[in-house]
């Protein structure tokens, strides 16, 4: 539920809302939603509800109690109207502009990385990809450089100054991987994985959440919640591409949840058009479709020589493939800014009425 206060609320009202939701064991989370302040009550609430509801309404500087169905809350658009943005360095994500993460697969060398880096840049990229940890399908595949990776990655934002980003696969890593890159990802393996979803939550680093392959928009989205709820707001979402039965692409991009996300969530929306289709002739077709349905930007997988990569040789753009992505995508951006108008919400502060489910 949200305690919506009144627009006069005072800093002891405000106070005092949040110190009864304490006393009755659940966390407030409160947020300054046009005049007034919202206050998220989550937790463990179950019968509870309509006796605390009743007491929240008559608490001093309380306009009223709304009640929320959906199971989440923090990432839900009814608690926070506005769209999430999330500044890294120079870079906003969520802002408008159109985001661009790119760069190999895998870091395999300091001159590949940094090869890549500045062609990227050169080209228009805002963020700088590469996996130093690799979650690969088989154990023998190549792993990654592990801690080396992540020094060449630190190196090349010195150079480009472009934020880095990089996937953290264990809690065990979430402190150095933090240590040396400016946005965390989390693998389509491991959405669920609840430790580590927990600790990236502790950290001052905004998380990038791959959707699971075999995961619902709902179940991403309660995964977003874990991670907001523990401390971390900084969450942005990427449509990776689910498991189906068609088997031409490696896995099936659902354009449909990115619209869907815009009007369910705040959080900003990546399509990653690379792992989505497995192919490299896929990619940019994709990638425009993702920008042109509202996404706020686009992860693809760009290597200097893709038929030598070490991992995903088939999906990676070259470089010169990367800047006529870049060059047909710009135009569409542009062309459909604003097109999409805002998203259709339901004003935490505004609508008296509860929340429908979906
Ligand atoms: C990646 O982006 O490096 C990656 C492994 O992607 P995914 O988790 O979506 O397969
Ligand atoms: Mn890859």
């Amino acid at each position: 539920m949200f305690v919506v206060m009144t627009s006069g609320a005072t800093e002891a009202e405000i106070l005092g809302v949040k110190s009864r939701i304490l006393a009755e064991g659940l966390t407030p989370f409160d947020h300054e939603d046009g005049a007034h302040v919202v206050i998220a009550v989550v937790g463990e609430i179950g019968e509870r509800k309509p006796a605390l509801i009743d007491q929240f309404a008559t608490l001093p500087g309380v306009e009223r109690v709304t009640p929320i169905t959906r199971p989440f809350k923090l990432t839900s658009r009814e608690f926070h109207p506005d769209d999430t943005v999330i500044r890294v360095l120079d870079a906003a994500i969520g802002d408008g502009s159109l985001t661009v993460m790119a760069g190999p697969c895998s870091i395999e060398s300091r001159d590949q990385l940094f090869e890549t880096a500045e062609a990227v840049k050169a080209a228009g990229a805002t963020v700088l990809r590469g996996g130093a940890f690799k979650p690969r399908t088989s154990p023998y595949a190549f792993q990654g450089l592990g801690v080396e990776g992540l020094r060449y990655l630190a190196e090349a934002r010195e150079r480009t100054g472009l934020p880095v980003i990089t996937e953290v696969m264990e809690p065990s890593q979430v402190d150095i991987v933090a240590e040396y890159a400016d946005i965390l990802q989390i693998g389509t393996r491991n959405m669920q994985n609840y430790s580590l979803l927990r600790d990236v939550g502790r950290v001052a680093r905004p998380v990038m959440l791959k959707r699971g392959y075999g995961a619902t928009v709902e179940e991403w989205l309660m995964v977003g919640e874990y991670i907001v709820s523990s401390g971390n707001p900084n969450v942005i979402l990427c449509e990776r591409g689910i498991r189906t039965f068609e088997t031409y692409t490696r896995n099936t991009l659902d354009l449909a949840a990115v619209p869907l996300l815009h009007h369910l969530t705040h959080l900003p929306v990546i399509v990653d058009p690379s792992h989505a289709t497995g192919k490299r002739w896929l990619v940019k077709p994709l990638a425009i479709g993702g920008v042109a349905v509202g996404a706020d930007g686009v992860m693809v997988e760009v290597h200097p020589d893709p038929d030598r990569a070490l991992s995903d040789a088939e999906q990676q753009l070259d470089l010169d493939q990367f800047r006529s992505l870049m060059a047909a995508l710009v135009p569409v951006h542009d062309r459909v800014r604003g097109m999409h108008g805002d998203p259709v919400v339901e004003n935490a502060a505004s609508s008296a009425a509860g929340l429908a489910k979906h």
